[in-house]
């Protein structure tokens, strides 16, 4: 095995990444060593490098949570995983295993979770360390590829739509079709929901119809919340906010149907107003969730490797990562990138 890797750092907040040769880590006991494959970019990555959140990774960090690779070195102890098997290495990098959240399947939200390409260096490398109790299990027959947007933006999706609460045959707003939205039509679909797809940019739109959403509303022309509560007749059983966007958030309030729950999963830096007497009067439950736990992955994935959601992916190298990075801040990327580590 060579003793070099490259990998795409932040070395200062809203610097473009550079990219830099790194020693290949050696796993200490309980973590292993994962030799990268694919590699998605998550607009989080985009937060991550802008430091635009409250609690910050600490530079120089490597971004990237949608690592999928081959485990090719143990540390002393571990036994849950072998040489040879392919992981994912998620957002949800650890977590203590013993508080009351942890023991609630809420890992989560555990105080000492660390997160992937976050708090622990992530994906964008030819090698990741991971914790072998947190790696995703990525099944058999599924490409490394299209198993990497679904390590966040899958799993991301389909918790939300579970927290949405919502039952078969009720409409669910989907706003936001990029990343994560795109994943989101095909899991609330392929749970027997009827979606309409909220977005700015008519292509995204059209791409959510393909996938089968029953309805499209354009949020920059004419008023959002009137036509979705048109076409839902009342407003949407359920909301699920990807797009990071402020004005995605109230909107999405509005779209929610007396009793119905709105899900915020979009992170967008900053605060939205609540209209109290609407949300009170009418019983919406407004709902944040992050990303999922590890029987959520499980399921995630069990979606992706029976065909029931696919990715839609434009492979990219790592070199290309600040390209990347702007199409992405500009809207410009059709649904994800992965970058491929096994490309130059
Ligand atoms: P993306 O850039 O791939 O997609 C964003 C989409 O939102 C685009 O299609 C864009 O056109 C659309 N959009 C922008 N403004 C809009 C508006 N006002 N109304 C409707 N649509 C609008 O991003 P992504 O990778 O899907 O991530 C989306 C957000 O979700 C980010 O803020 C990211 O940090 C967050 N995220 C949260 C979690 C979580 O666990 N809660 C997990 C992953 C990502
Ligand atoms: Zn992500
Ligand atoms: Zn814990």
């Amino acid at each position: 095995m060579k003793n070099k890797m490259r990998a795409a750092v932040v070395e200062a907040f809203g610097k473009p990444l550079v990219l830099r040769e790194y020693d290949i880590p050696t796993p200490g006991p309980g973590q292993i060593l994962v030799k990268t494959e694919a590699c998605g970019v998550c607009h989080t990555d985009l937060h991550a490098a802008r430091g635009d959140w409250p609690l910050k990774p600490t530079p120089p960090f490597i971004p990237g949570h949608e690592g999928i690779g081959i485990v090719v070195a143990l540390g002393a102890g571990v036994t849950s995983v072998r040489e040879g098997e392919r992981v994912g290495v998620p957002w949800l990098y650890s977590a203590c295993g013993h508080c009351e959240y942890c023991l609630s399947a809420w890992e989560t939200v555990c105080a000492s979770a660390q997160f992937g390409g976050y708090t622990q260096n992530g994906g964008f490398a030819e090698y990741i360390l991971a914790d072998p109790n947190y790696v995703a299990h990525i099944p058999a027959g599924l490409d490394p590829l299209e198993a990497a947007p679904i390590i966040c933006a899958g799993i991301t999706t389909y918790k939300g739509v579970k927290e949405a609460d919502v039952r078969p045959g009720q409409w669910i707003v989907i706003s936001g079709i990029g990343g994560l939205g795109h994943l989101a039509v095909q899991y609330a679909k392929a749970m027997g929901l009827r979606v309409c797809a909220v977005d700015i940019d008519d292509r995204k739109l059209a791409h959510a119809s393909k996938l089968g959403a029953d309805a499209v509303v354009n949020a920059r022309e004419g008023d959002p919340v009137e036509a979705v509560k048109q076409v839902t007749e009342g407003g949407a059983h359920g909301v699920l906010i990807t797009a990071p966007s402020l004005s995605a958030f109230k909107q999405g309030v509005g779209m929610t149907r007396k009793l119905g729950t709105c899900v915020l999963v979009g992170l967008p830096p900053g605060e939205f107003p609540l209209p109290l007497f609407d949300v009170v009067a009418n019983c919406i439950t407004v709902r944040g969730s992050f990303v999922g736990n590890r029987q959520d992955m499980a399921e995630a994935l069990a979606f992706a490797a029976q065909g029931k959601v696919k990715a839609d992916i434009e492979v990219r190298a790592l070199s290309e990562i600040n390209q990347i990075f702007e199409q992405l801040e500009q809207g410009e990327v059709h649904s994800r990138v992965v970058i491929d580590l096994r490309k130059a």
